[in-house]
């Protein structure tokens, strides 16, 4: 048996940032992945990262932004682009070499007293008294198991969950336990290099929505140095409507580059949860965070961000609980009320302009853009969960003329949205409050899911 003050299970991003924050906050912290120590970090992805958390992860703890080998190139322009448009937005951030970022990260939680268990599997929550009390965990070397015992325990452990689908309901009736199929993104990507000239694409990232797609899923073209680039595709699970990598390949070689241009030097697919955000992470004893909390963008499927962020609000929640020596849903309540402030509200809005897509289509998203219906700052809006203004929806109302199907979606997206504002302005601040307040969002949010 062994015993800490916090227990992070997952050394990805969340996790990473997790016991790293926990540990200069100054709890005793241990950290585990499944996972040898030298493939920690390492992760089939497509390697985007925004400046914000970067910024934010300097200022709150001091960790300096990628640079050097982390960085394979240097991001100023995101482009949104359909067979006929293109439309480009500032964006300042990375296309990273994400091992060498995350190993980084490992070694100055380690520097910060983390210790680190590689090739140690979680298999399921302790739980006693409704309170989560550590993790039964196996060692992937012997195949023993034995437990950890942990004030608290975050849940880091990506797409599986693997704590908190192991808690009992009944004991934890304010959790949600389950994926719908809908919610999940299958990906697939390659790192391409060119073996003649340079690519025409370096500081931008390309998000492309072609026919050939099914929408809202979208092709990528990321810039990984003047020959290298990370191209990809992804869509949602259901309805599983083609061959994923076959559709891949058709869209890489139709558009860009020709099979005998470019030796492939990596290649992968996964999973992504990619939904709204779970509205509740907390219990007592219990944090979760990343893409094990459903922190992804339920547009663009970028995690990286998210998951650093909330790594930093859980961990600074668990050392504060610990410092307080009170580890409580209630304590650890002010987790949700962060994360709810700093991406929640918005990824919340992003859920609505995901399921108009899914009724525009390509040619709805052609149409906007060609008729300038929306201007880049409202599109901007859009994408990133924001509000447009009853104005400019009245201007959109008489340009979109007749079109008024792409007029209704974007309608219901601002009511929508206006309803999302209200309702997160009272998000409520302890659990006692939280079951009324999700009945109204879970209505809301069956409703939007219906259109
Ligand atoms: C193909 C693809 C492309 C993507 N592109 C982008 C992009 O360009 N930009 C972006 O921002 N996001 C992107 N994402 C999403 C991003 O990769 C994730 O959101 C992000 O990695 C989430 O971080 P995390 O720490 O929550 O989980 P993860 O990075 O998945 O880390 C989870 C960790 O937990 C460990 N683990 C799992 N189960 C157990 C267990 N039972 N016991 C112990 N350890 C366990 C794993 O080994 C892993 O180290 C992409 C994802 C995919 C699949």
């Amino acid at each position: 048996m062994v015993e800490t003050e916090v227990l992070v299970v997952g050394g990805g991003p969340a996790g990473v940032i997790s016991a790293l924050a926990a540990a200069k906050l100054g709890s005793k912290v241990i950290l585990i992945d499944a996972k040898p120590y030298e493939a920690i970090g390492k992760k089939t992805c497509g390697d985007a990262l925004n400046l914000a958390p970067a910024t934010f992860l300097e200022e709150k703890l001091g960790i300096e932004k990628p640079s050097g080998d982390e960085v394979a190139d240097n991001v100023e322009h995101l482009i949104f682009k359909t067979g006929k448009a293109e439309f480009p937005i500032q964006g300042d951030g990375y296309v990273l070499n994400r091992h060498p970022y995350g190993q980084r990260l490992l070694k100055t939680a380690e520097e910060y007293g983390v210790e680190v268990r590689p090739e140690t599997k979680a298999k399921r929550a302790i739980v006693d008294e409704g309170v989560v009390k550590g993790v039964v965990v196996e060692d992937k070397n012997t195949k023993e198991t034995y437990e950890i015992y942990a004030r608290i325990s975050i849940d880091c452990s990506g797409r599986n969950f693997q704590i908190r689908r192991t808690l009992p309901p009944d004991d934890f009736p304010l959790l949600e336990y389950s994926m719908e199929k809908r919610d999940v993104a299958v990906s697939y990507r390659e790192i391409i290099r060119l073996k003649e000239e340079d690519h025409p694409y370096q500081n931008k990232i390309f998000l492309i929505y072609r026919e050939e797609i099914p929408e809202p899923g979208y092709f990528w073209v990321f810039t990984k140095g003047p020959k290298r680039l990370n191209v990809g595709i992804g869509w949602f699970l259901e309805p599983r409507l083609k061959g994923m990598k076959e559709c891949f390949q058709e869209v890489l070689h139709k558009y860009y580059y020709s099979p005998g241009s470019y030796e492939v030097e990596d290649k992968g697919g996964y999973t992504i949860p990619t939904r709204y955000p779970l509205t509740n992470a907390v219990a007592s004893g219990f944090l979760t965070a990343g893409d094990a909390a459903f922190h992804v963008n339920p547009l663009s499927a970028e995690g990286h961000g998210p998951a650093l962020t909330a790594g930093y609000y859980a961990g600074k929640a668990a050392a504060e609980a610990i410092e307080a020596n009170d580890v409580s849903e209630q304590k650890l309540w002010q987790y949700n009320v962060n994360v709810m402030k700093h991406f929640g509200l918005s990824h919340t809005k992003v859920q609505l302009f995901t399921a108009a897509l899914r009724h525009i289509r390509v040619k709805g998203v052609e149409f906007l853009l060609r008729r300038k219906i929306l201007n880049q700052d409202q599109f901007i809006d859009l994408h990133a969960g924001k509000e447009l203004g009853f104005f400019a929806t009245l201007k959109i109302a008489i340009k979109a003329f007749p079109r008024y199907g792409i007029l209704f979606q974007l309608s219901k997206i601002v009511k929508g949205a206006q309803f999302f504002e209200e309702l997160f302005a009272n998000y409520p601040d302890n659990p006692h409050d939280y079951p009324a307040w999700q009945a109204q969002f879970d209505a809301k949010m069956k409703q939007v899911r219906k259109l």
